[in-house]
């Protein structure tokens, strides 16, 4: 039998247009991350999870230059069915050790509601492509997965047409949603897409979901990532998704526009200063803590929260907003 989702309405939770860093809902993350509070957050990590010690070394640099979550596609949404598609499990398993290692939240994309149950045990925060932000039965799934959705625009996708992929998996159970602009699809080509600055603004004054920028998509080019992010953290963006590989120029996807480490500590630096010119600062990680083995993942979940939560404060401001 077929039946509708219950309604959710994004239009039902109104924000103050004029206020609207104010008017975001903070979307909890771990028990001491939020998205959408008064820190700006930044997730970055190679495009495709290749090999340990590549991982381990991506998250080790970005957590020092002040990176919170840690990315990398397992599952890759390859355009040509030829290119490289991602270590799936294998990829999984590096991502779920490197995170036991470093204390780092991961952000990993799932691309098929068969893979939902399975990606949730290691990610902090499932991804949505852009390529499947249309996918209705995987918008349905996350909302019964009980992770943060980070959903990403379609190339092609309206904004409005972006809310209601948001509105799948919140009236499906799951209102941690964080939307993401990644630029979309527009008549020049000497981009890859054209990043909408024009998009933050708008979801910002119209909904209560945290937004994030992917400046490394937009753009397709490592010189244009900077820049960009700049823009999008002054334009009021919550935070930022980067693309960061120990070598570009052997990265197995994306290579043309992954950040050298050296690359990424300025653009750390540069969105610093754009977001004190905006009342905000970029929230800063725990120091690295090196979690010893543990077996079970359940066991090392547990552990990982319990050392962050120790080594870790919230800012005033943020336990404030997480608590209204
Ligand atoms: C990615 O972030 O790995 C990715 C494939 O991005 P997008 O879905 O925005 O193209
Ligand atoms: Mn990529």
């Amino acid at each position: 039998m077929s039946q509708s989702a219950p309604e959710y309405s994004l239009a039902a939770h109104p924000t103050t247009v004029g206020n609207a860093i104010s008017s975001t809902k903070p979307v909890r993350v771990t028990p001491t991350l939020v998205i959408g509070g008064h820190d700006v957050v930044v997730a970055a990590g190679p495009c495709s999870v290749e090999g340990y010690d590549m991982l381990l070394a991506s998250a080790r640099h970005v957590q020092s230059a002040g990176g919170t979550l840690l990315r990398g596609g397992a599952f890759k949404p390859r355009t040509s069915p030829y290119a490289f598609q991602g270590l799936g499990e294998e990829g999984l398993q590096l991502l779920a050790s490197v995170r036991e290692q470093t204390g780092m939240p991961i952000v990993t994309e799932v691309m098929d509601t068969r893979q939902v149950e399975r990606v949730a045990q290691v990610a902090d925060v499932l991804q949505v492509g852009a390529r499947n932000m249309q996918n209705f039965a995987l918008l349905a799934e996350l909302g019964r997965a009980g992770k943060p959705v980070l959903l990403k625009r379609g190339a092609s996708a309206r904004i409005s047409e972006l809310l209601l992929a948001a509105e799948y998996v919140m009236a499906n159970g799951n209102e941690r949603v964080i939307l993401c602009e990644r630029g979309i699809r527009t008549f020049e080509t000497i981009t890859r897409n054209t990043l909408d600055i024009s998009a933050i603004p708008v979801l910002k004054a119209e909904t209560h979901l945290p937004v994030i920028v992917d400046p490394s998509h937009a753009g397709g080019r490592a010189d244009l990532v900077l820049p960009l992010a700049l823009a999008a953290i002054a334009a009021g963006a919550d935070g930022l998704i980067v693309e960061v590989h120990p070598d570009p120029s052997v990265a197995r996807s994306d290579a043309d526009q992954q950040l050298t480490f050296a690359q990424f500590t300025d653009l750390m630096r540069g969105i610093s200063v754009i977001a004190a010119a905006t009342n905000r600062a970029v929230r800063m990680p725990s120091p690295s803590p090196t979690l010893p083995h543990i077996a079970t993942s359940g066991v090392a979940a547990r552990s990982h929260d319990k050392g962050r939560l120790a080594e870790e404060t919230l800012t005033e401001e943020t336990l404030a907003v997480v608590a209204a």
